[in-house]
């Protein structure tokens, strides 16, 4: 008979662009007792987390919410509920998740438009204006921060010209939120989707949303309620019901708004995880946990620099929370990396389609984000790349960060 050992995990040092390390005061929240749905302490909790996350997604819309799933789910929520089949749907696409965006509208019979740039490239505001003048959607979607390529899409003009031209901007923000600005109602963003095991420092599972009445009013004209919890005032005959149940955020509204609609059984624990999450990010304060992101960037920037690298994304749009290392000329990417996570349980990322194999993603993100992860990736990577054959400067690493975090330090005393 096979004896199933007591779960007991390696502890590692996660620097990729997700999932990070949950923050143990995450860890701690989620053992916390099951509470049923509609019990009103636990009705309380959810209220207590859209208020957070409004604030986290800087926004006084009054939907924001998480969708029970992986942070696709929340893409897939927003893009199910609001495209019909056979509507226009624009894609700027700058690395695998426009691809995703692009696949999920499509499953949902869209009449898909994009435009592509080169990976490690971001799109001119105007680009896309034009684009969207030409081809006039009823929906633009497009990712925020790309983390295959570490590449970062400005959006505050986009927003606006959404805006003007009665265009819904849907906007993956899954690797920006809580770790750089995204400014929901400054940028004029109709719906935004964030992740949890990301800048969040939750565990994956939840896909916090937010959206305004513009997506509000195309959810009422498609709002179908399940027939054994219809009442009198629920409209029966809809020319476009959203095609799915799970991800109807029609029916799910009704569920997070005082009338309390049973749809699926929220996730309790994961519930806790993410309202304890937001209450970690609103204690550090947004600009200062922004901040905290830039630093560490720069620690890791300038060590790798150090060492005789290259930055695939050096670049004026580069996403603060990943910083992309070029794989140096003979070396194995994927032996580099084995021996990381082996010999000092350090774990980096590589990338995808035509990046794969040309360059590591190291990612600084929430509860990962902190000073003793930087050494820790820094000596690992360049114990390891020695080990493998490349020639570095060798402790320069180290050093350069140091400096880094020396001269924050002495900025902060002056001020
Ligand atoms: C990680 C990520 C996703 C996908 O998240 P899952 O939780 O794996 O579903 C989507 N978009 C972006 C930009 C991401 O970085």
């Amino acid at each position: 008979m096979t004896v199933y050992r007591e779960l007991n995990t390696p502890l590692r040092t996660i620097m990729t662009p997700g999932p990070v390390e949950a923050d143990p005061r995450v860890l701690r929240a989620m053992s916390t007792p099951i509470l049923g749905q509609f019990d009103p302490a636990f009705t309380q909790i959810m209220n207590e987390t859209m208020d957070m996350l409004r604030q986290v997604f800087q926004t006084k819309n009054h939907w924001a919410f998480p969708i029970d799933g992986t942070s696709r789910s929340g893409l897939e929520a927003v893009l199910t509920s609001v495209v019909a089949p056979g509507d226009k749907v624009l894609i700027p696409i700058f690395g695998r998740f426009g691809h995703l965006l692009t696949e999920i509208a499509e499953r949902n019979g869209a009449q898909i438009h994009t435009i592509e740039t080169e990976w490690g490239q971001v799109f001119d505001q105007d680009e896309i204006i034009e684009a969207l003048e030409r081809v006039k959607p009823k929906v633009l979607a497009i990712v925020h921060g790309e983390t295959s390529t570490g590449c970062m899409q400005p959006l505050d003009k986009v927003g606006k010209a959404c805006r003007e031209m009665g265009i819904i901007s849907i906007v993956d923000a899954v690797a920006t939120i809580a770790g750089t600005e995204v400014k929901v109602d400054e940028w004029q963003l109709d719906a935004v989707i964030g992740g949890t095991q990301k800048c969040f420092s939750v565990p994956s599972g939840m896909a916090p949303i937010t959206y305004n009445e513009r997506v509000e009013k195309i959810l009422s004209s498609r709002k179908k309620v399940e027939r054994g919890v219809r009442t009198a005032e629920d409209a029966v005959d809809v020319l476009h019901p959203i095609q799915s149940n799970y991800f109807d955020l029609s029916q799910l509204q009704d569920y997070w708004g005082p009338r309390r609609l049973n749809h699926h059984t929220e996730a309790t624990s994961m519930l806790y995880a993410l309202r304890e999450g937001a209450r970690v990010v609103l204690e550090e304060g947004l600009e200062a946990r922004f901040a905290r992101h830039r630093l560490h960037e720069k620690a890791i920037m300038e060590g790798v620099k150090a060492m005789g690298l290259t930055l695939f994304n050096d670049v004026p749009w580069k996403l603060p929370m990943v910083t992309c290392v070029n794989i140096p000329e003979g070396i194995d990417g994927e032996a580099v990396r084995s021996m990381l996570l082996e010999q000092f349980g350090i774990e980096i990322a590589s990338s995808f389609g035509p990046l794969h194999g040309k360059i590591w993603r190291i990612g600084a993100m929430g509860y990962s984000c902190r000073k003793e992860n930087v050494f820790a990736v820094l000596a690992g990577l360049e114990a390891a790349l020695i080990r493998n054959g490349a020639v570095v400067q060798r402790g320069e690493a180290l050093q350069a960060a140091l400096n880094v975090y020396e001269t924050a330090a002495a900025e902060k005393v002056m001020m």
